[in-house]
């Protein structure tokens, strides 16, 4: 075990150690610590739905009608009515033929990868993918080819160069960037995939319930869910539940039931948790527009921050403001949690050296005071 030992030593030589810090309770944009509020703007429940009337009503119905967990697997008897009901939904949603239900975003992307290619294969990633992106790249032992972030031109400079000595490529990104609040190209990203005789697997975790009309997300937002292979989201961010999915054809569906093994080899998740993801869906559907107001105010906040001097990037509901100096980044996350707020710092290596930075989640669940609140506690850049 000193190897253990070691390790955290060295972690907490460099000041990265991880930590858990366990809240006393948490509501939309809201933490309770050591008995103390927080106005939070840390979490992915962006549009405050993990707490919405009807979402929490139809979890409880479930609930009292299903019990806790599901039982079993998908192909033993965990596989009830209600699974296929929020399958059709997303389908719907997402603009596919057929969509299916994982337990979580991490498994849907270690699950399908494996099961889409293998060693003979390529798969060219966005530099910044998800660590579950890279290790279902891992998990297949397909080659992994690293493109720059949201660069089209690179990607292309290595699709001519590596292509053709794979059998089959796929090109993954995600269509929103959780670090940088950035955008994939994703109109860039289908044309070269199509010129290239690959295939594209975009993860949606972080743009489904914001964009679109109706929050179905990038794809959908831009016209392109017919020329997009493999759509993965999650409900576990804007739709404030938990598990995720993939929207494809049907032959790919029913292929993943056959070969997926985070998907065969694990227990179905809970109806009380697939209600209340289906209830979010339709929260979304019957309320367009929540996602738009969540960009609309999340833009007018970059800005006063930009007035004020600060460096703050992205085009969506995550806005970083770039400090520079981990140190630095920590002072600053450090003095707003003493005036009430909770906004997280990100620190290398999880970001590049020197960019340390942060990072503001938006929700629709704060309020225009909070957000001055917080302006004014972060006063100006100097
Ligand atoms: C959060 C996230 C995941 C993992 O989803 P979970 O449901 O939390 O496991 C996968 N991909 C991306 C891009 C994410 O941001």
């Amino acid at each position: 075990m000193d190897e253990l030992t070691r390790f955290l030593e060295q972690r907490e030589g460099q000041q990265t150690r991880r930590r858990l810090a366990p809240l006393d309770g948490r509501a939309p944009a809201c933490v309770v610590l050591d008995g103390r509020d927080f106005v939070d703007f840390s979490s992915n429940d962006y549009l405050g739905l993990s707490g919405h009337p009807a979402v929490v009503a139809a979890a409880q119905d479930a609930l009292t009608r299903y019990g806790v967990g599901a039982g079993a697997s998908r192909l033993m008897s965990g596989d009830l009515a209600i699974h296929h009901a929020l399958e059709d939904a997303v389908a719907t949603f997402k603009e596919t033929e057929a969509a299916l239900v994982f337990t979580s975003g991490f498994q849907a992307n270690t699950s399908v990868i494996p099961a889409l290619v293998d060693r003979h294969d390529a798969v060219f990633a966005d530099a910044l993918s998800h660590a579950s992106l890279l290790d279902g790249v891992q998990l297949s032992r397909a080659k992994l080819i690293r493109f720059r972030h949201n660069d089209p031109d690179d990607l292309a400079a290595l699709l001519k160069k590596h292509r053709n000595q794979y059998r089959r490529a796929l090109v993954v990104t995600e269509s929103v960037f959780s670090m940088d609040g950035d955008c994939a190209p994703l109109r860039q990203l289908v044309e070269l995939k199509d010129r290239y005789e690959c295939r594209l697997y975009v993860d949606e975790a972080h743009a489904t319930g914001v964009f679109g009309s109706h929050g179905q997300g990038c794809v959908g937002e831009e016209g392109l869910a017919g020329r997009v292979e493999f759509i993965m989201g999650t409900f576990s961010k804007a739709l404030g539940g938990l598990g995720a999915y993939l929207a494809s054809s049907r032959l790919v569906v029913d292929y993943l039931v056959n070969a997926a093994r985070g998907f065969i080899y694990t227990t179905a998740l809970p109806p009380v948790i697939i209600a209340a993801n289906l209830a979010a869906l339709r929260v979304c559907r019957e309320e367009p527009g929540l996602g738009a107001a969540l960009l609309a105010k999340s833009a007018r906040f970059r800005e006063a921050l930009r007035e004020r001097g600060w460096d703050a990037r992205g085009v969506c509901q995550i806005v970083p403001i770039v400090i520079g100096e981990s140190v630095r980044a920590l002072e600053l996350s450090a003095a707003l949690a003493e005036t009430g707020f909770r906004v997280m710092a990100v620190r290398p290596p999880t970001v590049p050296e020197g960019a340390a930075r942060l990072r503001f989640s938006l929700s629709a669940a704060h309020t225009d005071p909070q957000l001055q609140a917080v302006l004014e506690a972060l006063g100006d850049f100097s």
